[in-house]
């Protein structure tokens, strides 16, 4: 597989992962296994499968709780709202 398919601006001095597949670079392990499974999931032994439902569901879990926050916030915002009005 060709190197020169991606150009992207990767700090020489940062360590980066490399897919195996298409030699695209990753800053981080998680995004690499993330993109194995989406890009090249006939290519996937099982450790790789594991790899990529593992940074999946952390994935999930920061969505979930990016959620919840925006919830409460929101929650917060009405109640603050309420008290204004209950004081004018
Ligand atoms: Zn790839």
């Amino acid at each position: 597989m060709s190197q020169s398919q991606y150009d992207y601006d990767v700090p020489a001095d940062a360590p980066t992962y490399e897919c195996a597949h298409c030699g695209r670079p990753f800053a981080r392990e998680e995004w690499l296994a993330l993109h194995r499974g989406l890009d090249h999931p006939a290519e996937l032994d099982d450790e790789e499968v594991a790899a990529f439902r593992a940074a999946h569901d952390d994935e999930e879990d920061a969505l979930g709780t990016f959620r919840l926050q925006a919830l409460g916030a929101l929650v917060l915002l009405y109640f603050a709202l309420l008290m204004v009005y209950a004081l004018v």
